[in-house]
């Protein structure tokens, strides 16, 4: 335990500085459900010094003190959070320095990992009293671009995707499934709407819409599992002057709400759903072997193999801000899920990334007499 904290202490809390630094991984613990209760389930997991998750199938104390000694039911993340840690805490912790980044002009990725029901889509989006991560990230952006609206113009343009069944879907503009090609700012969806955003409760509303058009499927394992994955990508571009140039910083960040982590198998094999199933392990998978890829500093990674990992092929790794938040539940009846999700995490804590160098800024050269501030309202007022 001493040696991982140290390994953690020595990487310190921000991804952004050192050489070979890494993803930043945290679990986040939900709090009972009734119907968890109902079915008399007991509490397996512990969280304690804000780091260290105990899993174990006892619930005494002594038990997980035992237990401590027991591998592989002990993990260290760069922060753990328990069941009454608020959204705002869970955003400031994991986000609000990617999306300081992203003002810089470099890319951020908050992914949510975990079985269904875990809290995934209640830490990405949360509720009209309780928004999540994707709502404050975009209220947090909206606020700091007004603090330096003398500095430069800014704008914000978003987009929501799915991929369900390894087709590309619009959730702001449902219709037919979008193809993705290559062009000089890596994969995107053609056709993909990009709307421009202006405030924060505008956003919640076209999210909670986006959501509502995300397909879900009852399934025997649970009535609203979500099989398909959501991505919400808010670009931001800023332009100002500097001396006699016009600069140009592009930052993207991508807010992603995975589907469960549940292995197919748990539900009914000889269904469509099965099927479905599958292709979610397949996107879930090529996930895992990216993953596994950067981790072993493997010059291939397999992007290609799936929809989900060609869309994040600029957001893993490489110099990309990327933070994993896994989700769990405290119930010994999802005991082994947990597990599953704890074991991925702990993978994910292992990819490094790459020094961060530049960020994604063009420099224009403006001729001498042209460098007045008038000059610069023109240019962005012709875009
Ligand atoms: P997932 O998206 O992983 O399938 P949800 O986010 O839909 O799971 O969460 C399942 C249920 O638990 C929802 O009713 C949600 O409101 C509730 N829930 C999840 N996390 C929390 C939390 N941290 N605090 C309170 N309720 C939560
Ligand atoms: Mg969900």
């Amino acid at each position: 335990v001493a040696a991982r904290l140290k390994a953690v202490g020595e990487v310190g809390t921000g991804n952004t500085d050192a050489a070979g630094s890494r993803i930043l991984v945290f679990v986040r613990l939900r709090p009972m459900s009734r119907k968890e209760k109902e079915a008399g389930s007991r509490s397996c997991v512990k969280i304690v010094n804000k780091k260290d998750v105990y899993l174990t199938e006892f619930a005494s104390e002594t038990d997980y003190l035992r237990l401590k000694r027991v591998r592989g039911r002990h993990f260290c993340f760069d922060s753990s959070f328990p069941d009454t840690t608020t959204q705002a805490e869970v955003y400031s912790t994991t986000t609000s320095d990617l999306v300081e980044g992203v003002l810089q002009g470099r890319n951020g990725t908050v992914f949510c990992y975990g079985a269904t029901g875990a809290g995934k889509t209640y830490t990405m989006l949360g509720t009209m009293e309780n928004p999540g991560v994707m709502v404050l990230a975009i209220k947090d952006l909206f606020a700091k671009v007004r603090q330096r609206s003398h500095e430069g113009n800014h704008s914000i343009q978003l987009s929501y995707l799915e991929v369900y069944n390894e087709t590309v879907r619009d959730l702001l503009s449902p219709g037919r499934p979008l193809l993705l090609r290559e062009d000089k700012q890596g994969t995107v969806a053609a056709g993909l709407t990009h709307y421009r955003a202006y405030s924060t409760d505008e956003v919640m509303k076209l999210l909670q819409q986006g959501n509502q058009n995300r397909t879900t499927e009852p399934t025997r394992v649970n009535e609203t599992s979500s099989r398909s994955h959501a991505i919400l990508q808010v670009i931001v571009e800023y332009r100002s002057m500097d001396g006699g140039s016009i600069v140009t910083r592009v930052g993207k960040l991508s807010l992603i709400d995975l589907a469960g982590s549940e292995r197919a198998l748990a539900t009914d094999q000889r269904t469509q759903r099965s099927i479905e199933g599958a292709n979610i392990n397949r996107s879930l998978l090529a996930l895992s072997s990216c993953i596994n890829a950067l981790v072993e500093g493997k010059k291939h990674i397999p992007y290609r193999n799936s929809k989900l990992t060609q869309l994040l092929k600029d957001s893993l790794g490489g110099s990309c801000n990327t933070v994993m938040i896994a989700n769990i539940s405290p119930s010994n009846l999802s005991f082994g899920e947990t597990q599953n999700t704890l074991h991925w995490a702990d993978r994910a804590k292992e990819i490094k990334t790459k020094a961060l160098t530049t960020a994604n800024e063009e420099v224009l050269k403006v001729s001498d007499c042209e460098t007045d501030q008038a000059k610069l309202v023109l240019e962005l007022q012709k875009e």
